[in-house]
């Protein structure tokens, strides 16, 4: 990217930006993106951090190909509450899933203030991506809708399987999800490692799918590349949707108190959190099973 003052800029990062390079990208694209996942199990075959990953390479992607800046990632986020606790049992049962799990009421607070961080920094719009999806994506939109309302900056939070739903089916660590790995980080899966599944003390399957084995760096190179070319796209229309929009609706700074308004209108709403209940139907998990405590979240841990 050659910048108006003829000095040359290509990078996305956030992190890595000098000032005059964040100010010149965001200039020309005032989006930034937030990549969201988590360390979990994707088998005894592949990296913990499939679901961060992923995330970043498609928020990199679509900032190269369309603009704006990418957010350092984050890679703690919601599990074990609610409907995770029973596929835990299910999946992992009473071996450790080594994950970095934090409960919904603290991310999701977390969230907004991220949110509150991107406004203050100067965004006009934000697009969020999480790896990480089952349900959780719907919360992160009600928390993003709020803040949005409140301060006239368009939100868009997706998960990668919802930019790619029309041609491919998401899954946890099956045919859709190694691919995408072996595709962008192919140090990071290795098949030779399956049989430890079967021997004691290594953790068990890891909540590795049933299709795993079928996985491809080609199938994962057509995975990201549909997903990278529908976030850019979704960027693109924000780009527009934000250049067409009064600069003069947007504060140009959210305090402390600001924030813990809207998540405070939030709580008296009685959102009806997906992550925070088991889904409809799903079977309950057995009274001596670990994940037991996280089935329902006590009154003190709503939100
Ligand atoms: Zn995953």
């Amino acid at each position: 990217m050659i910048t108006s003052s003829g000095k040359t800029a290509g990078k996305v990062c956030w992190e890595e930006m000098l000032p005059w390079e964040f100010k010149e990208q965001q200039r020309q694209c005032p989006i930034v993106y937030l990549p969201m996942g988590l360390c979990e199990p994707h088998g005894q075959i592949s990296a913990f951090g499939l679901d961060t990953l992923k995330a970043k390479y498609i928020c990199t992607a679509a900032a190269e190909r369309t603009g704006g800046i990418v957010a350092p990632a984050m890679g703690y986020h919601v599990h074990e509450s609610g409907y995770h606790a029973q596929w835990l049992e299910e999946v992992v049962g009473e071996e450790n899933p080594h994950m970095t799990a934090i409960p919904p009421h603290i991310l999701y607070s977390f969230f907004l203030y991220q949110l509150r961080a991107f406004i203050n920094a100067g965004f006009r719009g934000i697009i969020v991506v999480t790896g990480h999806a089952g349900g959780n994506e719907h919360d992160l939109r009600l928390v993003a809708d709020s803040m949005s309302q409140m301060s006239s900056v368009p939100i868009h939070v997706v998960s990668d399987p919802e930019l790619v739903q029309e041609h491919y089916t998401g899954d946890h660590a099956g045919a859709y999800e190694i691919s995408q790995l072996l595709y962008i980080r192919p140090d990071l899966v290795d098949f030779e490692y399956a049989p430890l599944a079967e021997q004691p003390g290594s953790g068990g399957m890891m909540a590795m799918g049933a299709d795993a084995m079928q996985a491809s760096a080609e199938l994962g190179q057509k995975i990201m590349e549909s997903c990278v070319q529908a976030l850019s796209c979704a960027a693109a229309r924000m780009l527009k949707e934000i250049k067409s929009a009064s600069e003069s609706t947007v504060p140009a700074h959210l305090t402390y108190d600001q924030t813990e308004k809207v998540w405070r209108q939030l709580q008296a709403e009685n959102v009806p959190w997906i992550a925070a209940k088991p889904y409809p139907g799903q079977p309950p998990i057995a009274p001596q099973s670990r994940w037991k405590p996280y089935e329902f979240l006590k009154e003190s841990r709503r939100f």
